[in-house]
């Protein structure tokens, strides 16, 4: 049953050089006629009976570009389609520059109670290379609109591994990023995808991409910094206050079920994953007909294909794999099923096993894709 529900938000004011996620400009009209939409696909998801709600999430895209009273009226209609928890938690992704105090007191007011802001760099010449399209100054004044509303729960998303990013820009990043006192932080490496503008220009050399060597000491330094500031690791990229882990991204990892609305949108329902067809004109046509959205995918996930999956996501997390628990519930002996890939792993220094847990070391965390391919082979 579904505990989570991710809502997609599928509009930019601007490409930024490094994404390759589906976004449109939104012309005049077309927010308004999208949320009709959402409305709709809500109303028709209920159908599905979902269990009772434990995280909302509104990704994007920039979901700081709608106004309070459409995240109002989402929240209201989910709220008569699926039963939510008392302590639910309801995310929203906001960039710096599209929002004010007005609109965050909104978001409050309409329910919202966790804001994650795309900050990426506090470097004005990295934030130009990434094409962002706020300053520094938008950064600071995001956060102080959030905590002005009354939010305590806020993440800052940073990159690194950006061309020209030294150690020194890191360094303030961090700083000001701790200095600014939020309750979470997620770490990205920077990873392009040859068909986006900034991987167009690494590929004809006008961009060089850091060496590995410098991206493993840039992981290296935001563990050290952000532990020595109180915040404790509990995923590859992510960094909480005790407490302040984001629970609807938990559900991901965990293998928890969740509703994926609009656009573009991927959900996990009753062991399929779900991906609503990701054009915008094409999604709002089939729900103005009352028709659900074209599905991309659709796809049962059962056998080798879950608990392969499942061990990927269980090593996403610093608390690893219980050898046991594992066992029980997908009937998969790791110790002796993937004896070769442990044994590769831990004399590479990439995993350690102590007793019944099998977890990543920070390299394994920095090279994790080359140990998913171990297990996926
Ligand atoms: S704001 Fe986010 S979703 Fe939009 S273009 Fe930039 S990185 Fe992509």
């Amino acid at each position: 049953m579904a505990t989570g529900l991710y809502i997609h938000i599928p509009f930019c004011l601007r490409k930024c050089g490094y994404c390759d996620f589906y976004s449109v400009l939104p012309e005049p009209g077309m927010i308004s006629r999208y949320i009709r939409a959402l409305l709709t696909e809500l109303s028709l998801a209920a159908e599905l009976q979902p269990g009772s709600l434990e995280t909302i999430y509104f990704g994007g895209g920039t979901p700081s570009l709608l106004a309070p009273e459409q995240v109002a009226e989402i929240l209201q209609v989910a709220g008569t389609c699926f039963k939510i928890n008392q302590n639910v938690e309801i995310t929203l992704e906001a960039n710096p520059g599209t929002f004010d105090y007005q609109k965050v007191q909104g978001y409050r007011e309409a329910g919202v109670n966790r804001i994650s802001i795309g900050a990426q760099s506090f470097a004005p010449d990295l934030l130009q290379i990434l094409g962002r399209s706020h300053t520094v100054q938008h950064i600071f004044q995001a956060v102080e609109y959030c905590r002005r509303a009354g939010f305590d729960n806020l993440n800052l998303d940073l990159i690194y591994g950006i061309p020209g990013q030294d150690e020194q820009a890191l360094e303030d990043t961090l700083c000001q990023a701790v200095q600014l006192e939020v309750d979470h932080i997620s770490a990205y490496l920077l990873q392009l995808a040859p068909e986006t503008p900034m991987g167009r220009q690494v590929s004809c050399r006008q961009v060089e991409m850091l060496p590995e060597d410098m991206e493993l000491d840039q992981y290296t330094r935001i563990i050290n910094r952000l532990t020595r500031a109180g915040y404790h690791q509990y995923e590859i990229s992510n960094f909480a206050r005790m407490g302040k882990e984001c629970r609807h991204n938990l559900l991901y990892w965990q293998g928890g079920e969740y509703l994926g609305l609009g656009a573009g949108a991927v959900g996990y329902l009753n062991g399929s994953r779900i991906k609503n067809y990701g054009d915008v004109t094409a999604y709002m046509t089939a729900l103005e007909a009352g028709q659900l959205p074209l599905r991309e995918e659709l796809e049962l996930v059962t056998g080798q294909d879950l608990w392969q999956e499942r061990i990927i996501m269980g090593l996403r997390l610093t608390r690893g794999i219980n050898f046991s628990r594992f066992q029980e519930q997908y009937g998969i002996d790791i110790l002796s099923e993937f004896a070769d890939v442990l044994k590769v792993c831990t004399d590479t220094g990439l995993m350690e096993i102590s007793g019944e847990q099998m977890r990543l070391t920070r390299r394994g965390f920095f090279l994790s894709n080359e140990v998913f391919c171990r297990f996926l082979a």
